[in-house]
């Protein structure tokens, strides 16, 4: 009887240790992935009337109206990334994800989505606005 009680304590225990193990893997995990999503520091946008290109800091949006022309066709930007070039292709959210070509090498770029960075809209030709 001394002998099952043990088994089933040292049993237990064997399983409570591969929970834990698990559950800080999945939380460890899951962290980085949110990391991932929320790495750029900055909001971008581009307006598709004039052409005017802004960005602002990240906790500051913009609204549909463009500072430059007054028209309410500015649009948020999402970058793609090249690889090959280490170049990131900036253009308005909206529009044809698929035709999406690389502004220096013109490779395809369909599923290279990234959010480009305050030194990537500064590169791109972007003005500072206050939103
Ligand atoms: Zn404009
Ligand atoms: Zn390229």
């Amino acid at each position: 009887m001394q002998i099952l009680k043990q088994k089933l304590f040292w049993g237990s225990l064997a399983v409570l240790l591969s929970l834990a193990t698990l559950v800080t893997a999945f939380t460890a995990c899951n962290k980085d992935a949110g990391l991932a999503a929320i790495e750029t520091d900055a909001n971008g946008y581009v307006c598709l009337k004039c052409g005017a290109k802004f960005y602002t800091e990240r906790t500051v949006f913009m609204g549909s109206k463009c500072p430059q022309c007054n028209q309410t066709t500015l649009a948020q930007t999402v970058g793609y990334y090249c690889e090959k070039d280490k170049h990131i292709t900036i253009r308005a959210r909206e529009g044809d994800r698929e035709g999406v070509v690389c502004e220096k090498c013109q490779a395809h770029l369909g599923g290279a989505m990234k959010e480009p960075l305050e030194k990537d809209y500064k590169a791109w030709g972007a003005t500072k606005a206050k939103g």
